[in-house]
């Protein structure tokens, strides 16, 4: 450990107390790796934020020793974004930080950064509310690591993503000063929108420490409709024409033949096994909510599907479980899986699913696809064997070719994931491609003015 970082932990110990801070390297080895698994770099030192004048000692002391601080939620990143960049750094844990408080009558939950998403959503239930972004990991999946990822969900055809739910938002930056950004109202006017800012920007530029979240009434019924299908490519079909015709399920999802067999063997679940299967989430009024759902069969007939239908909760939850836990049942099925998270506009979902089958065919892997594909969102799993140097190397290279494929039909590199370490030389293609030069020029002034020492999670994105 250096000296630098000695008496920084000296001073903080005085600070926040020593029961906070750990430094024995069995403390630190999980904090050296997220979900992701391709990346690990365990930190100099834990620090465990009880609150908000903790993280803004570590931002101070750690800002004047120039030491790299990153924040952490509960490490499900899948793109490498919570594992430290470079050796001797902080790791800020702030899932200590997990206050909820529910404000029915002004319509929103305040959340601390380490709550978790369930937690959040949770509290919203009992007042007949929910919380809609519900990322696949939200049962340990943070506030905190939602917001600074701009995490999506399975609800997201209907809801979208993290930052379309937040009214305000504290944030502690490098030096320790804090920023309030937003009011927990539901119109408030004032430019240029900092907000955007530190949502989805990854723990460059700040610590997030609460949010006020807006939330929205439970729905009054839900008739989940299952298409199944004996081209992939149709699925896609179907799904864009779902949106195409006017229909915004709640849920919209796409499972291919690959992800049912591996969610049968690996959680033990009897879905049928089939190329392609859409699951649609119709929500609405009692009386109307059937009718919908019929209308959505007909969409998915029209495209060459088999349908059915149904209300039961129970059977609702089941396959609800089932597509969360998909990567889950990908890992535990495969020692070695890159998972892809590419957007594709929803006319071209029908393309790139072709063109994925027919990519894991040229390359001979298994490529189980899943995804929140009502808002064209893709998850490609390359699953392979680490121990075979040739799998590896065309893991790699077919990970690369997915994206460029996403950015060829006019997509994007990630939907959801971020750019993390995972995706750093893909999203500079991405940017080359697309969004001209002055983007990164921009970004670089902006983690200039707000990092100068550039100490927040060095060595992602590309900054
Ligand atoms: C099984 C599984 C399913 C998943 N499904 C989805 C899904 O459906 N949709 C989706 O979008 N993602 C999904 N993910 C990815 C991941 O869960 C999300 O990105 C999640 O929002 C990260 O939360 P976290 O608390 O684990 O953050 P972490 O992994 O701890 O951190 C993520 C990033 O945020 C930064 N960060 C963390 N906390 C803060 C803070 N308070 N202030 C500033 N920066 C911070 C970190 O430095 C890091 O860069 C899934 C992951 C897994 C393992």
């Amino acid at each position: 450990m250096s000296s630098g970082m000695r008496s920084l932990l000296s001073e903080l110990s005085k600070r926040i107390g020593k029961e906070k801070i750990f430094t024995e390297p069995e403390e630190l080895y999980s904090y050296g790796v997220d979900a992701y698994t391709e990346f690990k770099q365990p930190p100099a030192a834990v620090i465990r934020a009880g609150g908000e004048e903790d993280v803004r000692a570590v931002l101070e002391l750690a800002d004047r020793e120039k030491v790299p601080v990153v924040p952490r939620g509960s490490g499900t990143s899948l793109s490498g974004g919570s594992v430290p960049a470079v050796p001797g750094a902080i790791v800020l844990d702030l899932t200590p930080m997990n206050k909820v408080e529910v404000n029915i009558d002004d319509g929103y939950v305040m959340a601390e950064a380490g709550a978790t998403v369930l937690e959040v959503d949770k509290a919203c239930r009992s007042h007949g509310f929910f919380f809609p972004p519900d990322p696949a990991s939200s049962r340990i999946a943070t506030i905190g690591g939602s917001l600074a990822e701009n995490a999506g969900g399975l609800r997201g055809a209907k809801f979208g993503v993290m930052k379309n739910w937040v009214l305000a938002m504290e944030v502690i930056l490098p030096g320790g000063k804090k920023l309030r950004i937003g009011e927990p109202v539901y119109k408030w006017r004032w430019g240029p929108d900092l907000m955007s800012l530190f949502i989805g920007s990854e723990g460059t530029l700040g610590v997030i420490t609460r949010a006020w979240l807006k939330i929205y009434p439970l729905p009054e019924k839900v008739v989940r409709v299952l298409g199944v299908f004996d081209r992939i490519e149709d699925a896609g079909k179907a799904i864009s024409q779902i949106r195409r015709r006017g229909y915004v399920p709640m849920i919209l999802e796409l499972l291919d033949r690959e992800t049912i067999e591996i969610v049968n063997e690996s959680l033990g679940y009897n879905i049928e096994v089939a190329e392609g299967m859409v699951m649609a989430d119709v929500d609405g009024p009692r009386e109307s909510v059937w009718r919908i759902a019929r209308e959505v069969e007909n969409v998915i007939k029209d495209c060459g599907g088999r349908t059915r239908a149904s209300d039961d909760p129970e059977e609702m939850e089941q396959l609800y479980l089932a597509r969360q836990g998909a990567y889950a049942a990908v890992t535990r099925a495969y020692p070695g899986v890159l998972l892809e998270d590419i957007t594709v506009p929803l006319s071209k979902l029908m393309e790139a699913l072709r063109e994925l089958d027919r990519m894991r065919k040229e390359y001979g892997l298994r490529m189980p696809v899943f995804g929140h594909a009502g808002d064209g969102n893709l998850h490609p799993n390359i699953c392979f064997d680490p121990r075979d140097e040739e799998q590896l190397r065309k893991a790699k290279e077919l990970f690369v070719k997915t994206g460029q494929l996403a950015i060829k039909l006019g997509g994007a590199i990630s939907g959801e994931h971020g750019i993390g370490l995972a995706k750093k030389e893909l999203f500079l293609e991405e940017i080359k491609a697309v969004r001209g030069e002055g983007y990164v020029e921009v970004v670089k002034m902006i983690k200039q003015l707000l990092d100068p020492n550039g100490i927040m999670n060095p060595g992602k994105i590309f900054l």
